[in-house]
This record gives C-alpha cells, structure tokens and sequence, in this order.
C-alpha cells in the first residue's frame, strides 16, 4: 500500500472530503499501527473522533449529491462544530450530577453536595397563587382531595440526611458565601446543624474559602459582557495598566472605576459625629489593652458592639458570675472559716465548703437569662471545678500575702494630661499591716508572664499598681493574672530584691530599674492609644502582623482573610 505524506496530503488539490477522510485515516494509522487493534482510555478517545469526522463527512458528501457545493472552508468549519462522544456514565474519573433524590440511593467515593444557602437548601415553600395552604387543608379534610403539600424543607431535610453517608471516602459541602455581585449569602440551616457537630478548631482547618475571583472566566472566553468586564477587573488586580487599556477601548472605564474601588477598605474614622463619640475624657484600661491588640478588633467590640440576639452563656457571662462568686468568697472567708485571713493547708477543707457555697449563689443570683436545666448545670459544675482547684492552689502558695481590698474601682485616673483612665481591679494583696501590696487579676485563659506584658503591650497590671500607689497609698511589689481553670501556674510580673514576695516564677521578677521602666512604657503606650482612638485611628494591625486564628471579626472588620 502507497502511503502518501501527510503534509502532500493536506496541499493536495481535489476534493477536501476524500482528503479529509484520507488524512484522518494516516492519522489512526500512523498513532496505533495496524498490528494490534488501538485499545485503551486514550485509543477509545480517538477512535471515537474517528469516527465524528466520518460520520460528518458522510453527511457533507450528501449535501454534495444533493447539487451543493462544499469547499475546504465549509469542510472545516463543520468539523469544527462535529461534537466528539464523552466516556459513557460511570466511566472512571467522571462525575455525575444528581439531585438529592437520585442521589440518596447510590455509593460514591466522594460527594460534592452543593447549594446549601439559605433559600437554595431548604427550598422556599411555594406560594400558591390560587389555594392558600388553609383552604386546601379545609378541602382535604371535607372532601378527601389531597390537595396539601407535603413540607418541603421536612423533604429536604430528610433528603440531605440520606445523602449525607452515601460516600465512601469524603464529603463535601458547598455553599456561597457571596452571590454572583458579591452581596453576602446566608447559610442553610443544614450547613450550621453540621458544622456544630464537629470541634470548632477542626471546622476551621478543613474548611476552605474560594474567592469569588477564581471563579472568573478567562477574558477570550467569557461568554458574556457581564463575565467580560469581571474578567477585566480580576485581570486589574494584577495588571493594572492592561486593564484599564482594554476598558478605554470598549467604554467600561467609569464600571471598572467602580470595581476598583470597591478594594479599598478604609478603616479610619473620618465622620465628625462619630469622632465627637470618642472625644471621651476616660477609657477603660481592658479596651486600651484590646486597641493594642488590634485596633479594627477594638471598633468592632467597643465601637460598634454587635451582640446576639439569642442571649446564651457565654464567655462573658460566665466571667462575670465567676468574678461575683471569688468576691462573695473572700468577703465571708473571715467569718465562715474563723480566724482565717487567707486559704491555708489547714483551713482548705472548708474553704472549699465554702467555696461550693458562694458558686451556687453567685449562679443564682447572676444567671438573668433563660437557660436550660442542662446549660445552667454545666456552668454550675465547671465553675464549682475551677475554683474548687483555685482555693487548693491558693492553700499551698508561697505567698506570705493576704487578701486586703477586693474589686477596687478607679474612675478618671489619671495617667498623664488630658489622659485618665477607669477600671476595676479584682483583687488586691497585701501584709495585714504592711505598705506594701500586689494586684491579682483573674484570668478565664492562660497567664501572661512578665516578657508577654512587655512585647504584648498588656497595660492592666502596670496601670493598676499605678493605681496601688496613688489611690491605696500600697507599694506595688507586682502583679499576677491568677489563671482560672486549666491547671495553669500564675504569671506576672513582680519586684526582685529584698523585700520581693516569694512564690511565683523565677522569670516573672524584674530588677526594680526594669520593672518601674515597664510600668512607665506601659503608661507611655495608654497614652498613645488614647490618642489614636481619638484621632479616629482605625487599622487593621494585628499584634505581630497576622490575624489569630480565633479572631471572626473579619466578616465585620472587613479584613481580607488568605
Ligand atoms: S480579623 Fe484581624 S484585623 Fe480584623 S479584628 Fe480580627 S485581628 Fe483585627
């Protein structure tokens, strides 16, 4: 057999049907050989193009015994719209695009369920425009008409927890959290109900966010002007001057404007009456501390203060009925456990009678919302655990000191001109006779040493033991959060030298040149936030550059999240 070089084959004058033909034929040959028959994935891919271009020519040498006349342009512009057969169904590698229902009864390696927002997954009810859902009620029970509906989100509800075990090795759920113009979309209720199911850390870590970005066309093939001028303001993120070239050319200069400006997020507080708000003559020391921290997250919480609508016994609460609970103790520890000035080894038994005593009343007295039995249980017990563990702590500190004054509140104090502050101090340490004291913070998560006070910018015990000194006429000898819970040590930062109180880590005592320099930095730095929060002076300056993991400001600091 003569075989003619493909590139003769193509130039070759005659009819472009036979060369086509002849030219695919090389094409099969010159791939699989004629030894062996082509099998495999790919071979089955190609002989079904094979036979798309047969199956066209055929029909084109029709249209030519029809009387037509068919030129090499028509030859390729046919075969540029002959559409090729895909790998059947349940082929490997395919997917296959079900709706809940179809989908509850088959086993998959991975499903992909898609579409749980609000509105999408359940589905809306449907409005009836003729029969209201009463009169068909009243109808079905007269006449037997069985004209109700059955309850769309029960369906899908059930549908959704069929679906849910039907893989064998993952699954995923999709959702959007913006539409398609970037307005944010709620979640399905069926998205909350599983998320709640698992740890929130690990919620965190397998949950992946795609930017309405990457889900841009390509700008040669955006389908759409609407997908083009996206496509050209993706394209304006990265460069710049293209895009604004290609928007002059098809007049979408003023649109791409828009879209631009839609990355700039300001956070200054430039509006004169909301400045006026700030214009306070005192803070308190724990919001100077948070605008340390990050000055968006301080807006967010002290500024603006969302809250939820469903009170629940959170962080706060909880905090506070605790607070209420050690002041309730070391108020009665006198009289309840005579003689007793502080917990010792000896009186400790009691102390914790006592204790469990003041816990009770404390929820009591502090839970004023509408908690279930199991909630207002669980509070009730894990707060009974950590104190139980902070009295027995408290019985074998090394510290000689007892406590002298409880929940100590300072109002304008002032810090340095036109700068005052205000707060309350849990506790205050001290010899029943001496001048000297320490101050006890009562912390729900770990303690802050004294290089975390430092490089953290924690203002609360520097700026109390200046209160120590003015307010109670005491010495300040340090300060110590008092961990609650979690079996952790106190830290601090404290006095070295003669007259230093014993009893907590080595690393927290500071020369007294060191440690009246901290106490001033810290005063330096309230004055400067203080400033700032007047000024407006709004970020996004997360201590150390990076947002913590926990913070969920974001949705309303407006902060782009990687
Ligand atoms: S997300 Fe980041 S910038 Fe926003 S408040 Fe939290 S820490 Fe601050």
């Amino acid at each position: 057999m003569t075989v003619t070089p493909p590139l003769e084959l193509a130039v070759r004058d005659g009819s472009p049907i036979a060369v086509v033909r002849e030219l695919a034929g090389t094409m099969l040959r010159n791939a699989y050989g004629t030894s062996a028959p082509p099998t495999g994935a790919r071979a089955r891919t190609d002989l079904r193009a094979h036979d798309a271009v047969a199956s066209t020519l055929v029909q084109l040498e029709a249209l030519v015994a029809a009387g037509l006349e068919i030129g090499r342009r028509d030859v390729l512009a046919a075969l540029d719209r002959a559409g090729v057969r895909g790998e059947p169904a349940g082929a490997p590698g395919r997917v296959a695009v079900l709706d809940l229902a179809r989908a509850r009864t088959r086993r998959f390696d991975v499903v992909f369920v898609l579409g749980l927002e609000q509105g999408s997954l359940p589905r809306r009810p449907r409005v009836e425009p003729f029969l209201d859902e009463g009169t068909r009620r009243a109808l079905d029970e007269l006449r037997h008409a069985r004209l109700v509906r059955p309850d769309a989100a029960s369906r899908d509800r059930y549908l959704f927890g069929a679906v849910c075990p039907r893989p064998r090795q993952r699954l995923v759920l999709v959702r959007q959290a913006v539409g398609d113009e970037g307005s944010p979309r709620d979640a399905s209720p069926f998205w909350d109900a599983v998320r709640e199911l698992f740890d929130g850390d690990d919620v965190r870590r397998y949950t992946r966010r795609q930017p309405l970005s990457a889900l841009t066309w390509e700008l040669e093939a955006a389908p759409t002007e609407r997908e083009r001028l996206r496509a050209v303001a993706t394209l304006a993120a990265q460069a710049p001057d293209e895009a604004a070239a290609l928007a002059r050319e098809n007049g979408w200069d003023r649109r791409l404007e828009r879209a631009l400006r839609a990355f700039a997020r300001p956070t200054r507080i430039t509006h004169g009456r909301a400045l006026r708000l700030l214009a306070r003559d005192s803070f308190s020391v724990s919001e100077l501390e948070r605008m340390a921290s990050c000055s968006a997250a301080w807006f967010v919480e002290r500024y603006l203060r969302p809250s939820t609508i469903d009170k629940q016994i959170d962080r706060m609460l909880r905090g506070s009925i605790l607070h209420a609970a050690l002041q309730r103790f070391y108020v009665k520890l006198p009289s309840a456990v005579p003689g007793a000035d502080r917990v010792t080894e000896a009186n400790v038994e009691a102390a914790v009678h006592l204790m469990r005593e003041c816990v009770v009343d404390a929820v009591e007295t502090g839970l004023r919302i509408e908690a279930g039995d199991l909630d207002r249980r669980e509070l009730e017990q894990g707060l009974q655990r950590d104190l139980e563990q902070l009295v027995r702590d408290e019985a074998a500190s090394a510290s000689p000191l007892v406590p002298r004054h409880l929940e100590v509140s300072f109002r304008a104090f002032e810090l340095a001109p036109g700068v005052a502050v205000n707060g309350k101090i849990d506790r205050v340490d001290g010899a029943p006779m001496g001048a000297h004291g320490i101050v006890i913070d009562y912390k729900s998560g770990a303690a802050s040493s004294a290089a975390e006070i430092r490089d953290r910018d924690l203002l609360q015990l520097p700026l109390y033991m200046l209160v120590l000194r003015r307010q109670l006429g005491l010495e300040p000898l340090g300060g110590v959060y008092v961990p609650v819970g979690g079996g952790r040590r106190p830290r601090g930062m404290l006095r070295a030298g003669a007259d230093e109180v014993p009893g907590f880590s080595r690393r927290d005592y500071l020369e007294p040149a060191a440690f009246d320099e901290a106490v001033e930095a810290a005063r330096r730095t309230a004055a400067v936030l203080v400033e700032r929060i007047r000024s407006g002076d709004v970020r996004h300056d997360p201590q150390g550059g990076e947002c913590p993991h926990w913070c969920d400001l974001w949705r309303i600091c407006r902060k782009d999240r990687p």
